[in-house]
């Protein structure tokens, strides 16, 4: 059983399928962290994407994603991975298509053991087109970035968060497979004017509804 919620960077995704998975008892599946995982890889290495040293990486990688912990063939990378510079460079990892069905099996693997909360950008279009609860997060690129400066803290400005934001939503939006955009069966959900609490109040509501619909 598969719930998923996809949406832009900076919208909370994270934490509100974080904490949707523990109120449901589901397990939840970080997508993103995955892509930044092999960007971290891709950038220590000195693997540009598309390089046969990158392929190579690409077959051996062993990512395991577990309590907000990440690791890659057994070491833990969880503070290396939200960076400005993986930032930078993870969409352009993102595109490539030898990446994108790694990851794709990667996931539905994971997810084949229980029900999962899966969060990422394709999670609703590509990879669990039959998800029981497909939802698309939303809310405005300025209040995104708002909350992502504060998140970030120390001296971070907003306008500056907002320049990489939008850079790499646009990619995002762009690429051939995957892209981001919600699937025709999603619920939007617009978020600006709702404390975190509400949404993931008004998430559990709705996908214990469909739940509860499920033929036995
Ligand atoms: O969600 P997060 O900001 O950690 O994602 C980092 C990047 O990974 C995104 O900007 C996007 O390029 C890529 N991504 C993706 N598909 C996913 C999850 C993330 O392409 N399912």
């Amino acid at each position: 059983m598969i719930v998923t919620i996809d949406g832009p960077s900076g919208v909370g995704k994270s934490t509100v399928a974080r904490r949707l998975a523990q109120r449901l008892g589901f397990g939840f599946l970080d997508t993103g962290a995955m892509y930044r995982a092999i960007t971290f890889c891709s950038l220590e290495e000195k693997a540009p994407v598309g390089s046969e040293a990158f392929n190579n990486l690409l077959q051996k990688i062993r990512i395991e994603i577990r309590d907000g912990e990440v690791r890659v063939n057994g070491r833990d990378i969880s503070g290396d991975i939200r960076t400005g510079r993986i930032n930078r460079h993870v969409s352009e990892v993102a595109d490539c298509p030898t990446v994108r069905n790694r990851l794709v099996e990667m996931q539905r693997q994971i997810a084949s053991s229980g029900k999962f909360v899966c969060e990422g950008r394709d999670q609703g279009t590509v990879v669990f087109p039959d998800a029981i609860c497909k939802i698309f997060l939303t809310a405005s690129e300025q209040v995104r970035a708002h909350r992502r400066a504060l998140q970030i803290g120390g001296d971070t400005k907003a306008e500056d968060v907002l320049i990489e934001q939008r850079q790499r939503d646009q990619r995002d939006a762009q690429r051939p497979t995957g892209r981001l955009v919600p699937a025709s069966d999603a619920h939007l959900f617009h978020c600006d004017d709702l404390s975190e609490d509400d949404v993931v109040d008004r998430l559990e509501a709705m996908i214990r509804e469909k739940i509860d619909r499920q033929p036995p």
